[in-house]
C-alpha cells in the first residue's frame, strides 16, 4: 500500500531561526508519526540547521530544487550531492514557479529527474496545466506530456523512487482548490499513464495533490483513490495547520 505523504514547501520564506522554530514545533507535533509520510522543504539557507533538528524525528527533509550537473559553472545554483551532503533526502523538481516564473521547460526537468535519483535522492516530480488550458480542454494533454517528459529518462526500476505532484497551477497560492473529483480526475489519468511505462511499480507510485491544500479541504482530497498526498505551500508554513493537515480524518475512521 502507498504511505499518506504530507508534504510542506517553504518557497521563500523563513530565515534560519523562523525555520528552526517551525520544525521544532512540527516535531512536537507530528515528529513520530509512522503511519504516514511528513515532509517539509525549507529554502536551501536552513537546510543543515533543520536537517540536524531532525536526527531523531519521523519528519523528512526535502529541497526545492536542483541543477542536473554534479558541478561546475553555474553561478547560483546547487548541486544534488550538496544537497545529500547536508542530509536531504528528497527533491522537488518543476514546480510550477520554476516553470512560470524562471522558464524552466521539460527538457531541463527531464534532466533533472534522473540526476536526483543517481545522486540518491527521491525525485517529487510537479506537474499541472494554466487555467487558459484546462479552458481550452488541454488538461490531460498538458499533464501527460510533463508526466512523459519528465519521466523520459527513468527506467523502470527506478521507478519506485519518484513521487508525483499534481499542482493545477490556477490553484497554486490563489485559495481557489480543484475539488476532490476534479483531483481524483487527473490522479486516475496519471496513474493510468504510469501503469502503461511502468506496469505494476505504478501502484507504489503515490501521487500528490497540490494547490491552496488547507486545514478544510484535506480530508475531502485525502479521500479520494488516487490522491496518496499533498503538497503544501502556504499552509505548511505554521505549525497549526499544517500539522492539522498532516492529521487529516480518514473518511474510513
Ligand atoms: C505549492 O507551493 O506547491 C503550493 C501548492 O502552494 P499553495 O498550497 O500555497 O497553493
Amino acid at each position: 500500500m502507498r504511505k499518506p505523504f504530507l508534504a510542506g514547501n517553504w518557497k521563500m520564506y523563513k530565515t534560519v531561526g523562523e525555520a528552526l522554530d517551525l520544525v521544532r514545533r512540527l516535531n512536537i507535533s507530528v515528529g513520530q508519526m509512522r503511519d504516514r509520510e511528513v515532509l517539509v522543504c525549507p529554502p536551501f539557507t536552513a537546510l543543515k540547521s533543520v536537517s540536524q533538528i531532525l536526527t531523531d524525528s519521523q519528519i523528512r527533509l526535502g529541497a526545492q530544487n536542483m541543477h542536473y550537473e554534479k558541478e561546475g559553472a553555474f553561478t547560483g545554483d546547487i548541486s544534488a550531492a550538496m544537497l545529500v551532503d547536508v542530509g536531504v533526502e528528497y527533491v522537488i523538481l518543476g514546480h510550477s514557479e520554476r516553470r512560470h516564473v524562471f522558464g524552466e521547460s521539460d527538457t531541463l526537468i527531464s534532466k533533472k529527474v534522473p540526476a536526483a535519483i543517481s545522486a540518491n535522492l527521491k525525485p517529487i516530480l510537479c506537474i499541472g496545466e494554466k487555467i487558459e488550458e484546462r479552458q481550452a480542454g488541454q488538461t490531460q494533454s498538458v499533464v501527460l506530456r510533463q508526466l512523459e517528459q519528465g519521466l523520459s529518462a527513468v527506467p523502470k526500476d527506478h521507478a519506485a523512487h519518484v513521487t508525483i505532484a499534481y499542482e493545477p497551477v490556477w490553484a497554486i497560492g490563489t485559495g481557489h482548490t480543484a475539488t476532490p473529483r476534479q483531483a481524483q480526475e487527473v490522479h486516475a489519468l496519471i496513474r493510468g499513464a504510469l501503469q502503461k511505462k511502468f506496469g505494476s511499480t505504478a501502484e507504489t507510485i503515490r501521487i500528490l495533490y497540490g494547490g491552496s491544500v488547507k486545514p478544510d479541504n484535506i480530508d475531502s482530497l485525502m479521500a479520494e483513490r488516487d490522491i496518496d498526498g499533498a503538497l503544501v505551500g502556504g499552509a505548511s508554513l505554521t505549525p497549526e495547520s499544517f500539522s492539522r493537515i498532516v492529521r487529516y480524518a480518514n473518511a474510513g475512521s
